[in-house]
């Protein structure tokens, strides 16, 4: 058995108020439901993160990264372990090279957007739409309006919080696919280098001024993460969950948005448990109506095998 409370208590130790403990996991997602965490370090410099990461090395204590919490369905019973979240330092965006920005993993992803902008660079504007950080955009190669991470990650900066490594590695080197990379809940992405192209800023102000202007008309807004599942090869799931009958379903606190029919909304004072079951039947009917088996986009955590039939 892992010593979770031994390992809490040495991260406070060591990081005093910077490590809450019992922390309310779900309401730091934007789904605003699911249980609690062990503890959750906030780590704003490479002195704290040295230490976080040598406190866990070896424990075996389950540890895993929050960005924004904007692709999380967290489990009302909670995680049994340590989730971090970077700030501070973390959030930084810096230009060199005329069109190589380097930017922090905790930097919000629409702020990257109108800064790159800003300084007269392409490449970016898919961003300014997207509720997530940069670490978790690189973990989950977000992507959107015909672009993804991956066409300008150059490498990331990632530490192995089991082994305390830190490691640069190539955008070739992370497998990443639609909505996938191979970093997995022991990486923590750091921050990274963006290979973007010179280009004029008013153009830029416009495209990211037309995103915004698409987004408020096509998505929803309150207590959802975004698309729950990827999309088919040549499919939207959107369509396919509309068309199956999908819109609207709720179960208890949860329902398939009005909106948008790949996005569920979560009640004020919800619960997960709703929002798995929306997942669950929308998922049934798709593959009832039209014999494809969606899969989640979102990272479900906390929940046991048996709770979800796709395995994620
Ligand atoms: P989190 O939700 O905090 O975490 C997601 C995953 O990444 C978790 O597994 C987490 O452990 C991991 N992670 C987070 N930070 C790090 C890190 N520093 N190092 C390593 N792993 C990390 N996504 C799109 O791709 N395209 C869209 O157009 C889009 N639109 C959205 C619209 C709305 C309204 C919402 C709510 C969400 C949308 N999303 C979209 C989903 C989400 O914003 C993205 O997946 C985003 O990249 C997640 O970033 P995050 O910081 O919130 O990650």
């Amino acid at each position: 058995m892992t010593d979770v409370d031994g390992v809490v208590a040495r991260l406070v130790a060591e990081l005093g108020d910077r490590v809450l403990v019992d922390a309310p996991f779900g309401e730091h997602t934007t789904y605003r439901v699911g249980g609690r965490a062990a503890a959750m370090v906030v780590v704003d410099d490479h002195e704290s993160l040295s230490r976080v990461a040598s406190t866990l090395a070896g424990t075996g204590v389950p540890v895993m990264t929050i960005g924004r919490g904007s692709n999380l369905l967290i489990a009302d019973r909670g995680f049994p372990g340590v989730i971090v979240h970077l700030a501070g330092d973390y959030a930084g965006i810096a230009v060199v090279d005329e069109t190589v920005v380097i930017a922090g993993a905790a930097a919000k992803l629409p702020v990257v957007a109108r800064t790159t902008v800003g300084y007269g660079l392409s490449g970016f504007e898919w961003a300014v739409g997207v509720p997530g950080s940069i670490g978790g955009a690189v973990r989950m190669n977000a992507g959107g309006h015909g672009a993804e991470m991956v066409d300008s990650l150059l490498d990331a900066d990632v530490v192995d919080l089991r082994l305390g490594e830190r490691t640069i590695v190539p955008a070739a080197d992370l497998d990443l696919r639609y909505r996938h990379s191979n970093l997995t809940a022991d990486h923590l992405v750091v921050g990274c280098r963006l290979g973007l192209t010179p280009g004029d800023e008013r153009k830029g102000q416009e495209v990211m001024a037309e995103i915004v202007q698409w987004r408020r008309a096509n998505q929803p807004g309150g207590q959802n993460a975004g698309s729950i599942f990827t999309n088919p090869a040549d499919a939207s799931a959107g369509e396919l969950i509309e068309s199956a009958g999908g819109k609207g379903l709720r179960v208890g606190s949860a329902e398939v948005s009005a909106k948008h029919a790949n996005f569920i909304q979560a009640d004020e004072g919800g619960v997960a448990a709703d929002v798995l079951q929306v997942m669950i039947e929308v998922r049934m009917l798709v593959e009832y109506a039209h014999g494809i088996v969606l899969q989640p986009e979102t990272h479900l955590v906390g929940f046991t095998d048996d709770e979800m039939p796709w395995r994620s």
